[in-house]
């Protein structure tokens, strides 16, 4: 540390990315991006684009925000866009929480909040996940503390009914919760609709999974109006142009071409299906999962060896050397070609095993 980095973030742990290496070409299934190219319609929109990038972008993302909107069935003022959903989390987090407001989530969840919290100074209480790893609601109920859902949770894969969630809502009623549904659109039941009925939701999603814009870098966040112009507070007192010109074009792309993300998303739930079912046939132990993405373990290799293997061969994973969840790796559902290829690699490694 120099002398000139502040004491204050001397005990700060900042988020460890998954990998994106450029040494060589792997079926990445590391960090639950689309195997898909964007829409044709992002692509032509954000290239149309690209010439005027020397005027700053529209701070209110009006277009954006219409279409949105429009799609959604809800209001212009319910919704805020962001630097990826992780700007928005962020926001959240500096919006809702302080020292008198501590947050609670999941123990087993993105690896982003406690950093999150910690960047903002924020105390927080991680509520241990059940033995299967699903999430139990009771000690979420009458706490009256900021509390941050993903749902469908990651990396386990399991989601919520709206129904619990709904309980969760109706007994924190000073509290603001989030709801953070990157990985809705693969199986999850949306809270969306219920931003008219509780005004301490707020639901964030992001377009880097199902519309395959992760490089662009686009989330957003819908609520309550109060909540929404709060968070714009934050927006335009960090940096107003969160959202350059090319991305907000791309995401308007994307938005017109919903048909486009239904059929991806339809091929990504069936690539799971397969992959599922080929790695229960190996004897992998595999969490039913509602997202992008598959939990899985084996007795029969434990969870490092088999990440430092498959990238051995050319698969990138996604391994957690955390405490609970060691003996699994987080696949990410791709092509079905990728998937075959990922099955065919782990019987070759578990053949080569002692
Ligand atoms: C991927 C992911 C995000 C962040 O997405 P960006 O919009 O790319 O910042 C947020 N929450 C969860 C649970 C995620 O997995």
């Amino acid at each position: 540390m120099s002398r000139f980095f502040s004491e204050k973030w001397k005990d700060l742990e900042p988020y460890v990315p998954g990998e994106q290496p450029t040494d060589q070409q792997y079926v990445k299934l590391n960090t639950n991006e689309s195997p898909f190219p964007p829409s044709e319609k992002a692509v032509e929109r954000a290239r149309e684009e690209a010439g005027k990038l020397m005027l700053y972008s529209d701070p209110s993302c009006t277009e954006l925000t219409k279409c949105f909107a429009a799609l959604y069935g809800i209001r212009e003022d319910q919704v805020i866009f962001g630097n990826g959903s992780d700007e928005i989390l962020n926001f959240a987090f500096m919006a809702f929480c302080d020292e008198d407001h501590p947050a609670l989530f999941p123990d087993i969840t993105y690896g982003f909040y406690p950093v999150f919290a910690a960047l903002n100074h924020v105390p927080y209480t991680e509520i241990p996940l059940r033995e299967d790893f699903s999430i139990d609601t009771a000690p979420y109920l009458n706490r009256n503390r900021p509390i941050f859902i993903a749902n469908p949770n990651a990396p386990t894969g399991l989601s919520l009914p709206v129904s619990a969630i709904e309980e969760i809502l109706k007994t924190n009623p000073d509290s603001v919760v989030v709801i953070d549904e990157a990985y809705v659109d693969f199986g999850g039941e949306s809270c969306v609709p219920l931003i008219e009925k509780y005004d301490n939701l707020l639901v964030v999603q992001t377009f880097s999974k199902s519309r395959s814009l992760a490089g662009a870098r686009l989330g957003m966040g819908t609520g309550n109006e109060a909540l929404i112009r709060e968070l714009h507070t934050i927006r335009y007192s960090t940096n107003p142009y969160n959202v350059n010109r090319m991305t907000m074009a791309a995401g308007i792309g994307a938005v017109e071409d919903e048909a486009y993300t239904r059929r991806n998303i339809e091929i990504i739930k069936q690539n799971r299906a397969w992959t599922c079912e080929a790695l229960t046939a190996l004897g992998f132990s595999v969490i039913p999962s509602d997202a992008n993405f598959l939990f899985a373990s084996s007795d029969r290799i434990d969870g490092g060896t088999l990440y430092r293997k498959l990238k051995e061969k050319g698969v990138l994973v996604r391994h957690f050397d955390k405490e609970r969840i060691k003996g699994y790796n987080r696949i990410t559902i791709g092509t079905r070609e990728q998937m075959e290829i990922l099955v065919d690699k782990i019987k070759e490694i578990l053949e080569e095993q002692p």
